[in-house]
């Protein structure tokens, strides 16, 4: 009697506390796999080529390749470089509706404006404009890498990326000394570090003879013309990111958790990616959706908002029916339902009056279900229905996933969003679940290993359910 009383109340476990011995070493393997992984896609179009390079290896062909889809055909489709669908075929039609994962692969950075290179106190500098919700101070004097890609005047396509290899310069912008900071103290934490003193050291030798002008600013360009053929205009048209340099680690003396740039949203990118290349079969196709520009509002070709999904899914119906409406493909979004997969703000020790400790995630409780976002009142948030969660929840039980439940911190402390309206709005069934990441948008994050692998069972849990 005693004992069933007390089986009335839920309990969140830790993963730890649930693993085998084989498990443990598991855990601890993808550890190693998502290193690799999230080191080699910094940016949204470097995780794109390194999504689409292992889902070649897992046999994945190119939808425009590809002339029937059959049950267990494996396709990708990539949106302009910055984003990509990875379909397991089912055994009903597509047009029966998908089951989706989705992530977004755009994390917070500095990006080069377009008249970006100027010169000052004997140094070329790089003139930047934040990407997504950045803590400026976090940015300063740390060593940063720049990748991105230049289409130069007569249209061909240039890839940079200069800062992670080992023998690299990196860029650096600069941060006040102590000594001479008695009036930026003074200015709130949100102040203290102006957008447009955000400016990185691009060289300080000049060219030329001592009374010409703009030597340094020259001087880099000269460099830039001998190794990569560009000139200054060349900047208009480029996307070029500035993101911390450096590889992921491994944190705490038991190895457990691994910080590393970009965890948002690439670690919900691997876990789904992992997720879909471990199914063994499935009544409706698996859908991995890689998507672009969440950090600033989803907007653009490239972002969830685009219709590059609608226009996948048709094709792929198209593909099985031999035609296919418009309609044909608004059902099949309708008879859809998506995993919304991203992180979740972990519980910090350093700041806990900022949480609801009843309804927080914490490191290594596993998998995190976010029933609704948004700010104040659930404004601009998708409310997951009970049903959908029900279904959910249900799902995770029956495949012994460890799963934990939270918000976005205190009500009214602040608040955020996601994919997950977007696609709700697409008459979807729509829940938020992802792994919990301490220092979310700082250049460097931390998740625990054993959240990951825990994902990666959800998210597979998902597939194999339907
Ligand atoms: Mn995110
Ligand atoms: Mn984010």
């Amino acid at each position: 009697m005693e004992q069933s009383i007390k089986d009335l109340a839920v309990k969140y476990d830790f993963v730890w506390d649930r693993l085998s011995e084989n498990e443990r070493a598991a855990v601890m393997e993808m550890g190693e796999d998502y290193k690799r992984f999230i080191d080699a896609g910094k940016t949204e179009r470097l995780c794109t080529r390194e999504i689409v390079r292992c889902a070649r290896e897992q046999g994945f062909a190119d939808l425009n390749d590809v002339d029937s889809l059959r049950p267990g055909d494996k396709v990708y489709s990539v949106n302009r470089g910055k984003g990509v669908v990875l379909a397991v075929i089912g055994s009903d039609e597509v047009a029966q509706g998908v089951s989706i994962v989705g992530s977004h692969i755009d994390s917070p950075r500095l990006d080069i404006k377009q008249n970006p290179l100027y010169e000052e106190g004997g140094m070329a500098l790089f003139k930047t404009h934040y990407y997504g919700g950045v803590r400026k101070y976090q940015w300063v004097a740390r060593p940063l890498a720049l990748c991105g890609v230049v289409v130069r005047r007569d249209g061909s396509v240039l890839d940079i990326c200069i800062g992670d290899g080992p023998e690299d310069p990196v860029f650096y912008i600069s941060d006040l000394l102590p000594h001479l900071a008695a009036d930026q103290n003074k200015k709130t934490l949100a102040d203290g570090v102006a957008g447009e003193d955000l400016n990185a050291v691009a060289g300080t030798i000049p060219v030329g003879e001592r009374e010409d002008k703009h030597r340094f600013k020259l001087a880099v360009l000269k460099l830039l013309h001998d190794k990569y053929g560009m000139t200054e205009e060349d900047f208009v048209s480029a996307e070029l990111e500035l993101v911390p340099a450096g590889n992921a680690r491994d944190v705490g003396f038991d190895r457990a958790s691994i910080a590393a740039y970009g965890h948002d949203d690439r670690v919900c990118a691997y876990t789904s990616m992992r997720a879909l290349f471990d199914i063994t079969s499935c009544k409706k196709t698996a859908v991995a959706l890689f998507v672009d520009k969440e950090e600033v509002g989803s907007n653009g070709s490239t972002g969830m908002h685009s219709r590059n999904f609608a226009n996948v899914l048709g094709r792929m119906i198209e593909l099985q029916r031999g035609a296919c409406s418009g309609f044909d493909v608004d059902r099949a979004l309708a008879r859809s339902a998506l995993l919304s997969s991203d992180v979740a703000a972990a519980f910090d020790p350093n700041y806990p009056s900022v949480a609801d400790v009843r309804n927080t995630a914490y490191l290594g409780k596993g998998v995190t279900l976010v029933k609704y976002t948004g700010s104040r009142g659930k404004s601009g948030s998708n409310d997951a229905s009970a049903e959908f969660l029900g279904e959910v929840r249900k799902c995770l039980n029956d495949a012994g996933v460890v799963w934990q439940t939270s918000e976005l911190g205190k009500v009214d402390q602040g608040g955020g969003g996601t994919i997950a309206y977007i696609l709700a709005n697409c008459d979807m069934d729509v829940v938020d679940i992802g792994v919990p990441v301490l220092s979310m948008h700082a250049p460097f994050e931390v998740v625990s290993k054993a959240d990951v692998y825990m994902t990666v069972r959800a998210y597979l849990a998902f597939y194999h359910s339907r």
